[in-house]
């Protein structure tokens, strides 16, 4: 069995209502990507290669948008996750968009896409308009995401937390691609830890793509500034680190090699960034690797069932 646990999808609805309220004419801008949107030939490419059941998050960036368009979107996407679920069972499941801009709005409609549509936990961007993961304003839905045990897919995004002379340096080359989007995720969630969240939220279930970012391979360091600059945390930042779930969106065995002894096999679930990494190279890598048939397992699809109740 395999599930993918980085798959993105772009809802029609999301598509429609950004077309009739903003100027951003989404429809022309994402016609590029058929693959986000179709659902024929998404589900043919895991026929093909054997994918069981892909996780999908909503792609955009609804945060940018005016709270009330945000508001819109978000429902309208969350309703439109659990359809495709409900009418594809067993090969989607869906995680939820809020709407950030207004933590009480957030509040309900995580309770909603939970309890009543029926997602299994939420995708959240690394950054809200430039605020990190360890924000107050977020506890109330890390209080609510360890009440109903669902896990928060933390979601790269543009590292707007530093600014545009920032952003254009990473223009170039691809960098927001390569290094980027892995910086602001990994500033975010090192933000997470350091702050003490993991102590205020002990059940917490984060899931970090894409190996885990820049942090696994730097834990000596952060360990060793934490000596220095005590933060508020009763342990050593690594100690939080091994609590955090990565998925194998990163192809270099080495960088897997110190993922796995950091955080352990039972820690790693697959993914293939879908469409934005071709499903046979993804699921080359993980079978190509030197780890135990119960491992590669556990990666495949054991992790992902505990972590979404499946
Ligand atoms: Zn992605």
């Amino acid at each position: 069995m395999i599930i993918d646990f980085q798959a993105h999808y772009l809802p029609k609805a999301y598509l429609k209502i950004v077309d009739a309220t903003t100027k951003i004419q989404a429809k022309e801008r994402y016609a590029m990507f058929s693959n986000l949107v179709d659902t024929s030939e998404r589900l043919e490419i895991m026929d093909k290669y054997g994918v069981d059941t892909q996780v999908i998050g909503s792609f955009g960036w609804p945060e940018l948008l005016d709270s009330r368009t945000e508001l819109l979107v978000s429902k309208a996407s969350n309703e439109e996750l659990a359809s495709l679920a409900e009418s594809h069972r067993s090969r989607f499941v869906g995680l939820a968009t809020l709407p950030l801009q207004s933590i009480g709005d957030a509040e309900d409609e995580l309770e909603r896409a939970v309890s009543d549509l029926g997602l299994r936990g939420i995708w959240l961007p690394s950054n809200i308009r430039g605020k990190t993961l360890d924000s107050p304003m977020l506890y109330p839905i890390f209080e609510r995401c360890c009440k109903h045990d669902v896990p928060i897919f933390i979601h790269p995004d543009l590292a707007y937390t530093f600014g545009d002379r920032f952003l254009a340096v990473m223009e170039e080359y691809s960098l927001s691609y390569t290094l980027g989007f892995l910086y602001d995720s990994s500033f975010s969630v090192l933000r997470f830890v350091l702050s003490g969240c993991f102590d205020k939220y002990p059940s917490l279930k984060l899931v970090m793509p894409h190996l885990g970012g820049v942090l696994p391979y730097l834990a000596g360091r952060i360990d060793q500034g934490w000596q220095r600059h005590k933060s508020p945390t009763k342990h050593a930042p690594s100690y939080y680190l091994k609590m955090i779930y990565v998925d194998t969106v990163s192809s270099f065995p080495p960088a897997f090699s110190c993922v796995r002894e950091l955080q352990g096999s039972d820690k790693i679930v697959f993914g293939t960034d879908y469409p934005y990494w071709e499903v046979e190279d993804a699921l080359r890598f993980v079978r190509d690797l030197q780890i135990t048939q119960e491992e590669r397992e556990k990666i495949f699809f054991r992790n992902s069932k505990i972590l979404l109740h499946l």
